[in-house]
């Protein structure tokens, strides 16, 4: 078991005790602490590197109250950064626009994206309590459908049927013409996901995109995925526009980093984390409270 980075950092700070300033010799072992850890909590190279960069820049010359310890001095700064690195706010849906507010759902195949979009309709019922209606434009999978079409019953709300001979723009546009002639507020659209991006792929929910236009276009990422999350998020950011992040299966991982990593390679917000498998276990993204998971 590692100790948490909270205490690798004031063990660490012990022996500068009493020198009143930080500076680049008294917090190099300290440093190398931090950089250790966000490798090990699965942060990529490069961003472990920028972070760093940031770090060494607020904490040299930084002159330690008298009510603290340099450790705990540096701990804030490292949970500072962390926050603001992370968005330093937290991320609701934007849904301010013309009904029906278009909702787009993407991500690989397993990352947890029909759960996701049954868990975004609960949570915006819940919340707003607006007319929703959900489609799937995965017709590659015909259980995928089946799959959205039962989670939507279970949770009440309407399900616009398509079919696997249609095709996904198709399956869009009346979906959309529908959402309109039935006066829904929100319409949530699920995209096929692939074990890997390949070009067709991403054609197909490029031209989703351009033709709904949607308000929200949520990046499902599996937290549990790791460094090959950094190559996906890199290619799904090239071809879509996304507006933002929904970061799955937190429950399980026990390494927080790749919220950190996704933030600073897409450059877009985490809105929600899942939770858990239950339609209930989505939340809203907090900074501050995954900076303090990732200290431990
Ligand atoms: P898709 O292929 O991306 O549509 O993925 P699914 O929605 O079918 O989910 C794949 C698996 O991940 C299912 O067993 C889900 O119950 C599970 N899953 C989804 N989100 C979460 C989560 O936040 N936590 C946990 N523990 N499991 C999740």
């Amino acid at each position: 078991m590692f100790s948490s980075l909270a205490e690798r950092l004031s063990k660490s700070l012990r022996n500068i005790i009493n020198k009143g300033r930080l500076t680049e010799d008294n917090i190099k072992d300290t440093i190398r602490e931090v950089r250790k850890a966000l490798l090990e909590a699965d942060v990529t190279l490069s961003v472990v590197k920028k972070f760093i960069i940031n770090v060494k820049k607020k904490a040299i010359g930084h002159e330690i109250n008298k009510s603290f310890t340099p450790g705990q001095e540096f701990i804030k700064i490292v949970r500072n950064e962390l926050i603001l690195s992370m968005g330093d706010q937290d991320n609701d849906l934007n849904l301010s626009t013309q009904p029906p507010a278009i909702i787009l759902i993407i991500g690989l195949q397993g990352a947890g994206k029909t759960t996701t979009v049954a868990k975004i309709a609960k949570w915006i019922q819940n919340k707003y309590k607006k007319k929703i209606l959900i489609t799937s434009t995965d017709v590659y999978r015909a259980a995928a459908i089946k799959q959205l079409e039962i989670l939507s019953s279970q949770i009440n709300i309407n399900f616009y049927l398509s079919n696997i001979n249609q095709k996904p723009i198709n399956i869009t546009k009346e979906a959309i013409q529908h959402a309109k002639l039935k006066f829904y507020d929100i319409l949530l659209i699920d995209t096929a996901g692939r074990l890997h991006i390949d070009e067709k792929m991403m054609n197909e929910i490029q031209e989703i995109q351009n033709f709904s236009n949607p308000i929200e276009t949520l990046l499902v990422v599996d937290s549990m995925m790791g460094q090959d999350a950094i190559n996906m998020a890199t290619n799904f950011n090239k071809y879509l526009s996304i507006s933002g992040i929904i970061l799955t299966k937190t429950d399980s991982d026990s390494r927080s980093g790749i919220a950190l990593s996704m933030r600073y390679i897409t450059g877009k917000s985490i809105k929600f984390i899942g939770t858990g498998e239950k339609i209930t276990n989505l939340e809203i993204f907090h900074p501050e409270r995954m900076a303090d998971k990732i200290l431990g």
